[in-house]
C-alpha cells in the first residue's frame, strides 16, 4: 500500500519545529522512520503533516558523564551501540541495543524514537524503566522531564503531548558494585523478542523489567528473593498474553527462565552471590 496524503516540513531549527507541531494537531515527528513509515504505508497511521527533525544535527549528541548518558533524538542505534563512553557508564544500554532489529535498521533508527514509539516488544523501553531513566520533552510551551515510570501509558501510547518533541533521553549511570543483564529470545536474532527481560542488581535492589510480556514494559522487584525462585515470584506481577506468536503458558515459561538467567548473571558482574 501506500500512505495516504500528507505535507511535510524538514524544519531548520528546533523552534521551527516545535512551531509546525503546535500548528497541526494531527501532525507526526519523523526521526528514523523505521516505524513510523512501515505504519504509513500501511495506513494504520495518516497524519495530516509530517515534521522531519532529520535537518537537526544539534539532536544527533551523545554525552556520558558521571550521572549517567544522555542521548539525542537523533542518535542512532548504531551510534549508541558503539559508544565507548556509554558501554562504560551504563552497560545495559548496549547489551539491549545489540538485540534491537538488524544492522541496517540500527544505521537509521534512532533510541529516542524507540523510546517514545513505546512498543511493548521493544528493548528500550525497559531498559529505561529498568534505571529510573527519563525523557526531555520539548514544545512551545517550554521544556518538562518525563519519567520513564510516567511514559508507557498502553500500546504504542507515551505520555508525550502531540506538540511536543523528545529531544533526549537521560539513563543513569550503573553504580560502583552494581551489575546489570539483558537477555531475549526471539526465533531469529533481529526479530522482536517473544520474550525480554533485563535486570539490574544493586544493593538489596532487584529489578528485573519485561519486553512482549504485556502491553507496557514492565518492571518487578525482586530484592531478597533466592535465586531459583526469582521465576514464579516474578510470575506473581505479571500476566503473560498469549497471540499468533507464542501461547501465554510459552511466554510464562520463557519468563521463569529468563528471569533466572539475567538476575544470575547481573549478580556475577555485581560480584555477589545473591540470596
Ligand atoms: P520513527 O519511525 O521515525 O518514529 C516512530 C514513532 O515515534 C512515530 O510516532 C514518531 O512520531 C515518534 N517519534 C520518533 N522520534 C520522536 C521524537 N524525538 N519526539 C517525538 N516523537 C518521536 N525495534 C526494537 O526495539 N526491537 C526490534 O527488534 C526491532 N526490530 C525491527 C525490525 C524491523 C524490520 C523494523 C523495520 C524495525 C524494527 N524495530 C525494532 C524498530 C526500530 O528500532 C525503530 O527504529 C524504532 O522503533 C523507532 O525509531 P525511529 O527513529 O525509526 O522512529
Amino acid at each position: 500500500m501506500k500512505p495516504a496524503p500528507f505535507a511535510y516540513r524538514r524544519p531548520g531549527s528546533l523552534e521551527e519545529a516545535l512551531e509546525a507541531l503546535a500548528g497541526e494537531a494531527n501532525a507526526k515527528v519523523l526521526a528514523g522512520g523505521q516505524s513510523l513509515v512501515p505504519l504509513l504505508s500501511m495506513r494504520l497511521a495518516a497524519p495530516a503533516l509530517l515534521v522531519d527533525i532529520n535537518g537537526l544535527p544539534d539532536l544527533a549528541a551523545i554525552a556520558a558523564d558521571a550521572t549517567g548518558v544522555r542521548i539525542g533524538a537523533l542518535a542512532r542505534h548504531a551510534d549508541v551501540l558503539a559508544s565507548p563512553d556509554v558501554r562504560r557508564v551504563q552497560p545495559l544500554v548496549p547489551l539491549a541495543l545489540a538485540h534491537v532489529a538488524h544492522a541496517t535498521i540500527r544505521n537509521r533508527g534512532t533510541t529516542v524514537g524507540s523510546i517514545v514509539h513505546a512498543d511493548a516488544a521493544a528493548e528500550m523501553p525497559v531498559v529505561l524503566r529498568v534505571l529510573g531513566g527519563s525523557v526531555e520533552a520539548a514544545s512551545v510551551r517550554g521544556r518538562r522531564t518525563i519519567p520513564a515510570e510516567e511514559l508507557f501509558l498502553g500500546p504504542l501510547e507515551s505520555s508525550l503531548a502531540h506538540d511536543e518533541v523528545a529531544v533526549s533521553a537521560h539513563v543513569p549511570a550503573l553504580p560502583v558494585g552494581a551489575g546489570v543483564a539483558f537477555d531475549e529470545i526471539a526465533r531469529r536474532h533481529g526479530d522482536y523478542a517473544l520474550v525480554g527481560a533485563a535486570a539490574l542488581v544493586d544493593g538489596d535492589t532487584v529489578r528485573v523489567g519485561y519486553l512482549s510480556v504485556n502491553d507496557v514494559p514492565t518492571v518487578v522487584d525482586l530484592g531478597g528473593v533466592p535465586l531459583e525462585d526469582v521465576g514464579e515470584a516474578a510470575l506473581a506481577h505479571l500476566e503473560p498474553v498469549g497471540d499468533i506468536h507464542a501461547t501465554a503458558a510459552y511466554r510464562a515459561q520463557l519468563v521463569r527462565v529468563l528471569t533466572e538467567r539475567v538476575v544470575r548473571a547481573a549478580y556475577a558482574m555485581a560480584g555477589q552471590e545473591g540470596p
